[in-house]
C-alpha cells in the first residue's frame, strides 16, 4: 500500500508549526488509540500511520529530508514507526494530564507497562560511497559486517538449550511488582519492573555453555542492498531487524547506511541536475564548432554556433540523475566558458593587437545578453 503523506495523515498544513503538529497528532492517537479501539484493524493502522508521521514531522532534521525527497528521504518503504517507539512517544504527547494514565503513568519514561523480554540490539551505522554513475543507474550491493547474532544453541535467550528458566521467585512470574503506599483513604497501588528478572518474569537457571548467557556472538553477515537511483550525499537507508541481535530475545536493531557521494572528474552535482564546465577557444566561440562533452552513459556532441558568448548554458535534457522519488530525471547543464590564452608568442601577439583595434571585437552587447547573467544564477542556484 502506498504511503500516504505524512502532513495529510496528521491533517496539518505544510508550514504547521511543531505545536500544531503536536496538537494535530495528540488527536489522532486519541481517537485511535488501540486501547479505544479493542480489535479494530483499520483504527490500529491509522494510529502507527500517526505515529509515523508525527516522529518525522517532528524531529527538524527528519522533516528537512522529508520535504526535499518524500518518504524515499527518511528511510521510504523500509521506514516507519516501531510499535514500541509509538509508546515512547506518548510520555511527551499527553504529559501528566494523560487519559491513558493509568496504561502509561507509572513507569519511570512513560513506555507501556508490559512484560518485556531481553533488549533491544543497537544499530549499525556504515558508509558507503558510491559514483555519480552508481548513483544514475541505482546499483546492487552486497557487503560483510561484522555483527551480534542471536547464539543458536540458546535460540538467543542465554539459558541452557534455550529451555533452563525457572519462575522468578521475587516477582512469581508477574514481572512487576505491586506495592501499597499511603494509608487510610489515600490507599495507592505503585507497580514497578521487577529488579530480579527486569521485567521478564523468569530468570536463567543455567547458562548457556557456548555464549555464556549473553545470548549473542559475533558473526559476520553478508546483506545485499539495492540502492535506489537519485540517493543523495548524507541520505540515510535502513534496514529493519539487520543491526546487531538483541540481548536475551530482545528485538534486533536496524543496519542503517549512510550514503556518501564520490567526487566526480566531470561533473558537479546539484539536486538532480548535473554541472559540467566547458572550455572552448576564443576562435571556436567566435566561427562556430562542434564538440565533445561528456555525460554520464558516454560522450555526445554539441554543436558551438557562430558567435557564442561565455557563460551561456546548454541544457542536455534527460541526462542528469534520476528523481528518487520517480519525478523524472534532472539535466545535464553545460556551462561554456572561452579560454583565453595565458601566455602568447610574438607571432599571436601580433595578430592579437589587430583584432584589438577591428570594429566587430568591441564589445556590443544586447540587452538580453546583458540579462545572462541573472540565467545563469536561476541554472546555478
Ligand atoms: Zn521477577
Ligand atoms: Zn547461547
Amino acid at each position: 500500500m502506498a504511503k500516504r503523506d505524512y502532513y495529510e495523515v496528521l491533517g496539518v498544513s505544510k508550514t504547521a508549526t511543531k505545536e500544531e503538529m503536536k496538537k494535530a497528532y495528540r488527536k489522532k492517537a486519541l481517537q485511535y488509540h488501540p486501547d479505544r479501539n479493542p480489535g479494530d484493524q483499520e483504527a490500529e493502522d491509522k494510529f502507527k500511520e500517526a505515529a509515523e508521521a508525527y516522529e518525522v514531522l517532528s524531529d527538524d532534521q527528519k522533516r528537512g529530508a522529508y520535504d526535499r525527497f518524500g518518504h524515499a528521504g527518511v528511510g521510504g518503504a523500509a521506514g516507519g514507526a516501531r510499535y514500541e517507539d509509538i509508546f515512547s512517544q506518548f510520555g511527551d504527547i499527553f504529559g501528566a494530564d494523560s487519559p491513558f494514565g493509568d496504561i502509561f503513568g507509572g513507569q519511570a519514561g512513560g513506555g507501556r507497562r508490559r512484560r518485556r523480554r531481553g533488549q533491544r540490539g543497537s544499530d549499525i551505522r556504515i558508509k558507503m560511497g558510491l559514483t555519480l554513475e552508481q548513483i544514475a543507474s541505482g546499483v546492487e550491493k552486497t557487503i560483510k559486517i561484522n555483527k551480534q547474532v542471536a547464539c543458536d544453541s540458546c535460540s538467543g535467550t542465554g539459558a541452557e538449550n534455550g529451555t533452563a528458566f525457572t519462575t522468578c521467585p521475587t516477582c512469581n512470574g508477574a514481572g512487576e511488582i505491586r506495592q501499597q503506599a499511603g494509608g487510610g483513604f489515600f490507599q495507592q497501588i505503585v507497580v514497578s519492573t521487577c529488579p530480579t528478572c527486569q521485567g521478564e518474569g523468569r530468570i536463567i537457571s543455567r547458562n548457556c555453555n557456548t555464549c555464556d548467557g549473553k545470548g549473542r556472538t559475533e558473526s559476520e553477515d553478508k546483506v545485499t542492498l539495492n540502492i535506489p537511483a537519485g540517493v543523495q550525499e548524507g541520505m540515510n537507508l535502513s534496514v529493519r531487524g539487520r543491526g546487531n541481535a538483541g540481548i536475551r530475545g530482545g528485538a534486533a536493531g536496524d543496519l542503517i547506511i549512510q550514503i556518501e557521494e564520490k567526487p566526480h572528474d566531470f561533473f558537479q552535482r546539484d539536486g538532480d541536475n548535473l554541472l559540467h564546465e566547458l572550455f572552448i577557444s576564443f576562435p571556436d566561440a567566435a566561427l562556430g564548432t562542434s564538440v565533445e562533452v561528456p555525460t554520464l552513459d558516454g560522450k555526445v556532441r554539441i554543436k558551438i554556433s557562430e558567435g557564442t558568448q561565455a557563460g551561456k548554458v546548454v541544457r542536455l535534457k534527460g541526462k542528469g540523475i534520476p528523481n528518487i522519488n520517480g519525478y523524472g530525471v534532472g539535466n545535464l547543464l553545460v556551462h561554456i566558458n572561452v579560454w583565453t590564452p595565458e601566455k602568447l608568442t610574438s607571432e599571436e601577439r601580433k595578430w592579437m593587437e589587430q583584432l584589438r583595434d577591428s570594429q566587430n571585437f568591441h564589445p556590443n552587447p544586447s540587452h538580453e545578453q546583458k540579462g545572462l547573467f541573472s540565467k545563469i544564477r536561476e541554472f546555478f542556484s
